[in-house]
């Protein structure tokens, strides 16, 4: 496994790579939900590429950039098990050079939801995603459904801007209490990681309610209030049922794809999920043709 963090060493390296190439950008601080991932690149293309960079952009003044976890032997002991070919860790002053004045943006799928929460987060994202297919050029680029925004922002950027790649969609892998695998579950102490699963209890009661007929948004989003606002520990920032596809928040009961996802703290830490409705689409094979695929609009 080569690790690389020049922009020449990869320009050379990626000249290197034949055959098909898949993408993996990551944050780092990588558990199962990242080797998922790894695995699937692995299965689908010749090459597989990860990236770790904590991307200063996408995080507010306010946020918690200078915490966030960092572990990088850890990391490429994780990559290296999972047959990662080529590793590119760059440093912020690689990535943006002082003279950096260029942004990517898309605009109405990222103003909802976390991009509501977090302004500029997407912008963030889009441009250093954009970056890293510049430099990659891979076939294939892997997200997780975990951050279900993320893979519609940038299914929306590749479609309109072009890219020659497929952006692939994993499920979230989570503990066995539902909790879904994050870097920032480190950031919970043991009393506060008891209390986290009530996002996937909240979502999976909702997703029940579904099963049994129930189409209403309003009550839908009720249920996920009422399970969060009932543990002391959670603070809940948002609770949302949005049309699966172009993410907009729904009022009236509909039989289309629903996507239902939720924000809430918990300490120190910020936890996102989301899951689809019908359930049976957080498989794989749904998951592709339900987030915002713009073939599918
Ligand atoms: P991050 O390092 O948090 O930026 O995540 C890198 C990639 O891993 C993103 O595409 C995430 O959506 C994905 N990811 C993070 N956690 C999970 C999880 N629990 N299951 C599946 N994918 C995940």
């Amino acid at each position: 496994m080569q690790v690389i963090d020049t922009l020449s060493e990869l320009r050379l390296a990626r000249k290197g790579l034949s055959g098909t190439i898949g993408l993996v950008p990551t944050m780092g601080a990588l558990h199962a939900g990242h080797y998922a991932l790894m695995e699937q690149a692995r299965g689908e293309n010749d090459q597989v590429i990860a990236t770790i960079f904590i991307n200063p952009l996408q995080f507010a003044p306010t946020e918690d950039l200078s915490t966030y976890p960092r572990d990088l032997p850890n990391d490429l002991k994780l990559l290296e098990s999972a047959g990662v070919d080529l590793v590119f860790t760059p440093t912020p002053a690689i990535m943006y050079p002082a003279d950096f004045q260029t942004a990517v943006e898309v605009s109405r799928i990222a103003q909802g939801l976390e991009g509501g929460q977090r302004p500029g987060h997407f912008r963030g994202v889009t441009t250093v995603v954009s970056k890293l297919f510049n430099l990659t050029q891979p076939d294939r680029a892997y997200f997780g459904q975990k951050d279900a925004q993320q893979v519609a922002v940038i299914r929306r950027m590749v479609y309109d801007l072009n890219f020659p790649l497929e952006v692939v969609v994993c499920p979230t892998v989570r503990a066995e209490d539902g909790l879904a695998l994050s870097s920032r579950n480190a950031y919970l102490t043991s009393e506060q990681r008891q209390a986290a699963p009530v996002l996937y209890r909240a979502m999976r009661s909702a997703g029940d309610a579904y099963d049994q007929g129930e189409r209403d948004p309003n009550r839908l989003r009720a249920i996920l209030e009422a399970i969060v606002e009932a543990e002391p520990l959670a603070d809940l920032e948002y609770a949302s049922i949005t049309n699966a596809q172009t993410l907009a928040e729904l009022q009236q009961p509909t039989d289309q794809a629903m996507l239902l996802s939720m924000a809430v703290r918990i300490g120190r830490a910020r936890l996102i999920d989301n899951l689809l409705l019908p359930l049976s689409l957080n498989d794989r094979s749904g998951l592709s043709i339900a987030l915002a695929n713009p073939e599918y609009q």
